[in-house]
This record gives C-alpha cells, sequence and structure tokens, in this order.
C-alpha cells in the first residue's frame, strides 16, 4: 500500500505570487507599452548629427528617407549635388538587442551602396547604459562608416582588430555584446538593403544580394559548433544522472564526486569560456519582446544562451528551478565551489533561524520586482540596478572591474562560505524568477517516506539549503536538487527508518508515488 505524503502549505509563496501580479503586473504593461516607443528623428535632427558636411533635404513622399546633397562651395549659387540617402534604421528593421527593445541607427547610403555615416543615435542596452561603456557600442557602429554593401561583413572577437578589404570587413566585436552588436549589424545591413532595393540602380543592387546572408543566426550557430556539441553532451549527461538520481547519490563520496565534477564544468565551461551564464535581463527582455507582440528570435544569435534557455524550460516543468540553480548556474557553482573551500579550510556555516531565513526569503522577490520595473520605467537606470547580479563582473569579466562591482562579487561569493548559497538563497533575483517559474513543475522528484518528518529529521538537519519543511516535504521553490537527501534516504546507516528497519525487519516502508 502506497501512503501519500502531504505537499505541505505554500501559503506564502502564493501570497508572494498574488502580490506580484497584483501590484507589479498592471505597473509592468503600462511600463512595456512607453518603452515599447522610439524618438523618430526629424529633418533638423538628421542634420544636426550630420553636421555641415552635409545638406539635409526634405523626406521623400514615398520612403522613409531624406536625400543628402554635398554644398557646393566652389559657386555663390552653385547647386549641391546629389550624395546619397540619409535614413534611420528603426523606419526599415526591428532587430533587438540583449534588452529586447528598439535601437535605431542613422545612416547614409550613397548610390554606389557605400553607407557614408553610421551613427548609433538610440538603444537601452543594459550593460551599455552608463557613461563610459556607452561609447563602446557608438565606435563599434561607426566601423560601418565606408563599407560597401557587396562586402561581406562579420564580427571578430573583442580582441581583433578591424580588417576590411576589397570584398570582405571584419569588425572588431564587443566583450559581452555579443547579441547587441549583432542586433546593430542586421539593423544597419537589413535597412540598408531596403532602401538600396527601392531606390539604387538595379544592377548595383543585384550586385549586394549574395553579401550581409553572412549576418543570419544559422552563421552564428556553425561557428559555435563545437561548444554546441560540448553543451548538450553536458546537458544529456545531466538528464541522464537526475533521472538515475539514485545510483548517482548511491554513496555520499560517488555523489560529491559527480557533483564536484559537473560544477566545475558549469562554472569553466558554461561560464568563463562560452560566456553562457543565463541574467535576469533574458528575462526582462523576454517579457517585452512577447508584450511587443515580437518573437525571441533575437536571442537565436546566441546560440549557447538559446540551448540553455530552452533546457531551463523545459526542465522548470519537470524538476523546477533545481536543475538550473543547481547544476547549471555558473555562478551558483563558484559560490559552491567557496563553499566547500571554506569547510575544507574549518569554516563553519552559520545556519539562519526558520523564522529569520524565511523573511530573508522575500528580499530576492523584492529586486526581481525592483529590477524589472525598472528596466520598463526607467532603462537609462536599468544596468546599474542589475548589477545587483554579480554575473558579469564574477563570470564575464574574471573580477577585472572597477572596485566597487569587484567587492561586491566577492561579497556575494564570500557570503557563501558562511552562509550556504546565502546569494542564491535571499539575494539573487533570476533565482526569485525561476522559483516563481518552478511552480508549474510537474513532479514531486525527492523520494520520501512517511517517516519524513514525523518523526525523522535527519534529512532535514542534512539540508543544507533548508529546503525541507519540518513536516517532512519539500519546498521546491527553495530546493536546489543537490540530491543531499536522495542520498541520505539511500543511506542505511543514516536513513532512520532504515536504520530501525535493519534492527527489526517490518513491512512499514513505503516510498511515495512519483507523479501527482
Ligand atoms: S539563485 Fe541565482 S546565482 Fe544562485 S544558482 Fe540560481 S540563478 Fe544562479
Ligand atoms: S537536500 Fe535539500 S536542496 Fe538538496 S535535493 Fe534535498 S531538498 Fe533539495
Amino acid at each position: 500500500m502506497l501512503h501519500s505524503v502531504p505537499t505541505g502549505t505554500h501559503t506564502h509563496i502564493y501570497k508572494k505570487i498574488a502580490l506580484f501580479f497584483k501590484f507589479w503586473c498592471p505597473a509592468l504593461l503600462a511600463a512595456l507599452i512607453a518603452a515599447n516607443a522610439w524618438a523618430s528623428l526629424d529633418k533638423d535632427d538628421i542634420a544636426s548629427h550630420l553636421g555641415t558636411h552635409y545638406v539635409v533635404g526634405e523626406p521623400l513622399t514615398d520612403l522613409a528617407v531624406y536625400p543628402i546633397f554635398l554644398p557646393n562651395n566652389n559657386a555663390l549659387q552653385g547647386k549641391p549635388s546629389f550624395a546619397g540617402y540619409a535614413f534611420q534604421t528603426a523606419d526599415f528593421a526591428d532587430v533587438r538587442g540583449f534588452s529586447g527593445k528598439r535601437m535605431n541607427i542613422l545612416v547614409v547610403l550613397d548610390p554606389a551602396g557605400n553607407l557614408l555615416a553610421t551613427e548609433l543615435v538610440q538603444h537601452v542596452e543594459p550593460l551599455f547604459a552608463r557613461p563610459g561603456t556607452a561609447s563602446v557600442l557608438e565606435d563599434f557602429t561607426q566601423q560601418f562608416e565606408n563599407l560597401n554593401l557587396r562586402q561581406g561583413i562579420s564580427i571578430g572577437r573583442w580582441s581583433e582588430t578591424l580588417d576590411v578589404s576589397a570584398n570582405s570587413a571584419r569588425l572588431t566585436g564587443v566583450h559581452m555584446g555579443t547579441i547587441t552588436v549583432k542586433a546593430i549589424t542586421r539593423n544597419v545591413i537589413e535597412s540598408s538593403m531596403a532602401v538600396a532595393a527601392a531606390k539604387l540602380d538595379g544592377t548595383v543592387f543585384a550586385s549586394f544580394s549574395a553579401a550581409p546572408a553572412g549576418s543570419d543566426w544559422a552563421t552564428h550557430w556553425h561557428s559555435r559548433q563545437v561548444e554546441i556539441v560540448i553543451l548538450l553532451s553536458g546537458l544529456a549527461l545531466l538528464v541522464v544522472g537526475l533521472l538515475k538520481q539514485k545510483w548517482v547519490s548511491h554513496t555520499t563520496k560517488r555523489l560529491r564526486l559527480i557533483r564536484s565534477l559537473y560544477l566545475l564544468f558549469t562554472l569553466g565551461f558554461i561560464g568563463w569560456h562560452a560566456q553562457a551564464q543565463l541574467t535576469i535581463v533574458n528575462v526582462a527582455a523576454a517579457l517585452e519582446s512577447t508584450k511587443a507582440g515580437d518573437n525571441l528570435s533575437f536571442f537565436l544569435s546566441d546560440p549557447m544562451t538559446s540551448i540553455l534557455w530552452v533546457f531551463v524550460g523545459i526542465t522548470l516543468l519537470v524538476w523546477g528551478r533545481g536543475t538550473f540553480c543547481g547544476w547549471l548556474c555558473p555562478f551558483g557553482a563558484l559560490q559552491e565551489i567557496m563553499s566547500g573551500i571554506a569547510r575544507a579550510l574549518g569554516v563553519r556555516h552559520i545556519r539562519i533561524k526558520k523564522r529569520v531565513d524565511t523573511q530573508l526569503k522575500w528580499v530576492k522577490y523584492a529586486l526581481l520586482a525592483a529590477i524589472i520595473s525598472s528596466i520598463f520605467w526607467f532603462p537609462q537606470h536599468s544596468d546599474l540596478l542589475s548589477e545587483i547580479e554579480p554575473f558579469k563582473t564574477a563570470i564575464s569579466l574574471f573580477f577585472i572591474r572597477e572596485w566597487p562591482y569587484v567587492v561586491w562579487a566577492v561579497c556575494c561569493v564570500g557570503l557563501s562560505a558562511v552562509v550556504y548559497r546565502g546569494y542564491c538563497r535571499y539575494i539573487c533575483p533570476l533565482g526569485a524568477a525561476l522559483a516563481i517559474g518552478g511552480y508549474v513543475r510537474l513532479w514531486r522528484w525527492v523520494p520520501r517516506r512517511n517517516e519524513c518528518g514525523t518523526p525523522c529529521q535527519t534529512c532535514r538537519h542534512g539540508c543544507n539549503y533548508d529546503s525541507i519543511e519540518p513536516n517532512g516535504t519539500i519546498a521546491y521553490d527553495e530546493c536546489f536538487q543537490c540530491l543531499d537527501c536522495v542520498a541520505t534516504h539511500e543511506d542505511d546507516k543514516k536513513c532512520y527508518p532504515l536504520v530501525m528497519s535493519n534492527k527489526r525487519p517490518v513491512t512499514y516502508l513505503h516510498v511515495e508515488g512519483q507523479t501527482r
């Protein structure tokens, strides 16, 4: 006979969700509409951007372009000569970057397909909104100047220098800006091709067609095929391991070894090498793009991130947040490794009292609401708030950054030495978003016995994440899928009912069903 174990009350979480939807969603919807607007340039704006080098004519009636002329300084009444067309990319293309919001680039295209000017005039990319970082994208955009649409244009690494030949151009990339610079490139090329198709000579346009093809997402995936294979193999191994959780955790030693190796893979390969740390900014970008009626195709520019989000989306349904937070988050892995080192050095973890622990867990939900709100209401400030996530400092920039960011990141990692995964449990807004998303989880996958909670508290005391309730049920929104309790459940020297049954065999042991 199978006994069902009570799932426990999650009233406090339901309250959090109700609060979120009641107060934040209406505000978000209003903000989404506002944030989706972009400022169109008029004739005077364009003239001021282009300076005295060009004279800007009246806009054409059949296409959103402005004819541009070179002033004739040689004759008093000299007629200006036609130089090309000025236009805004936002009128012709809508490729979104990391923020998921529109960007706008002023372009001047001459009749031969030369890009005479390219200036980034509007964006809210969160990693490049602060003074000192905004110029990085402006410099990137200016690299298109004097290139021709016949040239195959590709983006190199940030450490490469601009390389231009007769038939191709390889631009210098931007560190941590892969999605953004690909969006800039596609906006420039797609809008220029649209204007060229409408306004340039047919023979000239025909020579362009074979060339920008290089900017589609398939090219990006092809260029990273080795990393994709490694990532997919790692994810497949993880799925097998989680399905075979009892084998993985058959002994504590085996579990420790497998988990340590996997966390090193996550930190070293997924994080530091492939730069595929998922972040709350991804979530905000997806929300806004969906609200605007767009698809999420901008994610495809970064294959590693795309694959991980699809995987996390699926596993959120099956196992909850734990699959990402416990196994695939590079910053989470870094904290756990730090925690292991501290423990090996004899540092003892502080166990936060249950009442305080419950209250502290609210902090991450409040931070999640604040970050998402700021992204839509005050996008110019959102990047600073998003720095609550130390992912960029610790994973993307290897702690090489201005000292306040480094201090914050070190504090978050260091916290884990004394409070196990303290940043994850109390501060992380992405963890909060995943915990909310995890409520669609279908599987109560942690094996339980009737004795869990009453009288046995062994698993609960052994759970470093405090995600087992006193009555023995699992708080899956806080479970990091470390499998420690599964190892205990299998250990006939630790698991109280097993210990007792070994002393005097009885028939009252039961494992709960695996589906609900
Ligand atoms: S809580 Fe945040 S930092 Fe921790 S593992 Fe999850 S996403 Fe990563
Ligand atoms: S020990 Fe805690 S965190 Fe780990 S799997 Fe069990 S309930 Fe989840």
